[in-house]
């Protein structure tokens, strides 16, 4: 049932946008979600955070970053914290990413520990899990997904499971336009939604599972239509303010 959790569109910008962008990006959105029915989230990099802040003042939508550090504080050359991130009125943040797990060395077990800090540091996460071409083609997908699972919540509880956002986006799908039929993407997100009904009972009906991969202003409405996905991350479509209203609208 869709009503026990909110419909989520969240744009993640990656590595895109210098500030007199993300300006002029807020200036130009701002007007056009006004009536928008769903939670709108936009994660900035870092360095857009501040400008973002103010641009976005007003605006029925909340800014999310794409990353952060577990540790609180202290000696982590680049790093930043969910305690920074908050400082500079971030709500939301990305954890997994694939490009993260790909290129940074990411794990399910630093995965969890930023699930953690997040929670701990009245962040949202927004967390990302999804198979390659390889595990799809050899049938693991479903198991993958399992063990992302219940290796990303090891020792998180219903309370504050519930607060934590999914993104299911298979590799295969993201930033190449090969999006997962709304099928393939059901299929995934309701074996999602089981595991978490197996961690946490009922309390899965509460969370939001969202659908990532090349979702677009042409595929979404058919996306968001079926019964376990609860809206999207956007990547490419997210930069482009009217792409992403539309993305919004099919959501609303
Ligand atoms: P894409 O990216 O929409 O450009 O495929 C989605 C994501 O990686 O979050």
């Amino acid at each position: 049932n869709k009503s026990l959790r909110p419909a989520i569109i969240a744009g993640n910008w990656k590595m895109n946008k210098l500030s007199m962008d993300t300006m002029s990006f807020f200036y130009d959105l701002k007007p056009l979600i006004k009536e928008a029915k769903c939670d709108v989230v936009v994660c900035v990099p870092f360095t857009d955070i501040a400008t973002a802040a103010v641009a976005s003042k007003g605006a029925k939508c909340k800014l999310g970053a794409q990353n952060c550090h577990f540790e609180p504080k202290g000696a982590f050359t680049g790093e930043v914290s969910v305690d920074m991130l908050r400082d500079a009125q971030v709500e939301y943040v990305i954890i997994g990413h694939s490009e993260r797990r790909q290129y940074f060395a990411e794990t399910d077990e630093t995965v969890n520990k930023k699930l953690k800090a997040a929670l701990a540091g009245g962040l949202i996460p927004i967390l990302c899990v999804g198979e390659s071409l390889e595990q799809r083609e050899n049938g693991e997908t479903l198991a993958l997904l399992e063990s992302q699972i219940k290796k990303a919540y090891e020792g998180i509880d219903a309370k504050d499971a519930k607060k934590i956002v999914v993104a299911y986006e298979p590799i295969w799908a993201i930033g190449t336009g090969k999006t997962a039929t709304a099928d393939e993407a059901e299929e995934a997100i309701a074996h999602i939604r089981g595991v978490l009904a197996s961690l946490y009972g009922d309390t899965a009906q509460n969370i939001s599972i969202l659908y990532g991969g090349s979702m677009n202003a042409k595929n979404a409405a058919e996306l968001v239509a079926k019964p376990n996905i609860d809206g999207g991350l956007i990547g490419g479509a997210s930069l482009v303010v009217d792409d992403f209203v539309t993305i919004i609208n099919a959501a609303s």
